[in-house]
């Protein structure tokens, strides 16, 4: 199946679990996590925040390693939601 990348949480997902736009089209730049209905779930979250959450979910889910942790976290600048630009 096609994986996604969120292009906020910098989290891999597969297309049923995009997030959704206002009018309920799907986002697929997104995840359901972070994109509902048009805005995202969580607006006051910032990258530091964000770092802070990968790591701790790295640390209680076996799916990711903290080694893939801080890759993940190395390239979330690039992520639409996080480009200098957008902020
Ligand atoms: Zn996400």
């Amino acid at each position: 199946m096609e994986t996604l990348i969120c292009q906020s949480c910098g989290w891999p997902f597969v297309p049923a679990n995009a997030g959704t736009n206002r009018d309920k089209s799907v986002n697929t730049d997104y995840c359901r996590d972070c994109y509902k209905d048009g805005a995202f779930v969580d607006k006051s979250l910032n990258l530091h925040q964000l770092e802070i959450k990968l790591l701790e979910m790295a640390e209680v889910q076996e799916d990711i390693s903290l080694e893939e942790a801080r890759q993940l976290i190395k390239k979330l600048p690039e992520l639409k939601r996080w480009r200098m630009d957008n902020i």
